[in-house]
């Protein structure tokens, strides 16, 4: 590995894989350090990419990551991730751990692109069934579910306005809050209106078969059908690594950026879903990359940058 280039990006999603290219064609020296986790890996198909509608998630990265093939600037390192980063000089410093040793590089410049985690509803097969025909992204994946009976599971107080943008795609929805007391009568009553049942039995388990839905069990015993569904996870961003430079974060940990990608700290900037307010979508968060690369060119010749 490279140790010292003009632009280290942390995150090889679409978000660092876009900033790359861009970076790259600009003639900056680029090093990608990725973990290799996509958010999106549970999932068979990816929608909504302009000409990748239905896209395998490693597929969109494979064919990014030939792409930078023609790029001698600039190195992509999978399975490795950056497990600190401190202040040097007029730069950074990461501490890389790759997959047989623990490298260092110096960078000017730094892009986060690391995404987010998530933790599902407390459920305890939700896994088995999670990207197959239970999803977590409407506008990703409810066109495949459409006319369906279908379950949005969650435990956080968003779960009604998730319930409404749902029930554009079905006439059949029932919200289980899983014993969480996150709908208000209010809410629920207005959900009724439409046709929308609230369930509020904690669930006991998911009922089908390699993945494919059938039913939910709710503590009771009853089983309410569906065939697929939405759950709302918790999402955490993954910034551990960012804790000796101590960047302004948001009350729910997203690194705060401006609308340009740029941090509190100079020359480091933010792309894709560890920046948004919400986790957003691989078209999105490749924009995003590919905006904070044009910032981050113009930053480091002294442009006053009308992005
Ligand atoms: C089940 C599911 C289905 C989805 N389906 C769609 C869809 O159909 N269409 C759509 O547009 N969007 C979809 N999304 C959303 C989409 O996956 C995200 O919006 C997108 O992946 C965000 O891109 P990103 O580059 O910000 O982060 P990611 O794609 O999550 O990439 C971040 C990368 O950074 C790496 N990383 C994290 N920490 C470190 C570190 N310290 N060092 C090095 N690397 C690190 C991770 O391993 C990962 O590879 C879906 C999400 C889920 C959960």
């Amino acid at each position: 590995m490279t140790d010292s280039v003009d632009v280290l990006i942390v995150g090889g999603g679409p978000a660092g894989l876009s900033a790359a290219l861009n970076l790259g064609r600009a003639r900056a020296s680029v090093v990608v350090v990725d973990a290799d986790r996509p958010r999106n890996a549970a999932t068979l198909r990816s929608h909504g990419f302009l000409t990748r509608d239905g896209v395998p998630p490693q597929e969109l990265r494979r064919l990014a990551r030939a792409e930078l093939l023609q790029y001698p600037n600039v190195e992509v390192h999978v399975r490795s991730r950056v497990a600190s980063l401190l202040f040097a000089g007029d730069g950074f410093i990461a501490e890389v751990e790759g997959r047989r040793e623990t490298s260092t590089v110096f960078a000017r410049s730094v892009l986060v692109a690391t995404g987010l985690r998530e933790t599902l509803p407390e459920v305890p097969n939700i896994r088995g069934f999670y990207g197959i025909t239970l999803f977590s992204c409407a506008a990703c994946d409810a066109w495949e579910l459409q006319d369906r009976p279908l379950a949005l599971i969650g435990e956080t107080p968003d779960l009604a306005a998730r319930a409404r943008l749902i029930a554009r795609w079905t006439k059949s929805l029932t919200v289980f809050t899983n014993g969480a007391d996150v709908v208000d009568a209010a809410d629920e009553a207005e959900l009724a209106a439409s046709g929308v049942r609230v369930e509020r039995e904690p669930i006991a388990e998911l009922e089908g078969d390699r993945g494919a839905l059938t039913g939910v069990k709710v503590a009771s015993g009853a089983v309410i059908p569906v065939e697929g569904g939405f759950v709302r996870p918790v999402w955490t961003p993954s910034l551990d690594f960012l804790a000796g430079i101590a960047p302004s974060l948001d009350e729910l940990g997203h690194l705060v950026v401006d609308r340009s990608g740029r941090t509190s700290v100079p020359r480091l900037y933010g792309a894709g879903d560890a920046a948004a307010p919400g986790p957003q979508q691989l078209i999105v968060a490749a924009g995003q990359g590919a905006r904070a690369a044009a910032v981050i060119v113009h930053d480091s010749v002294g442009i006053v940058t009308a992005h």
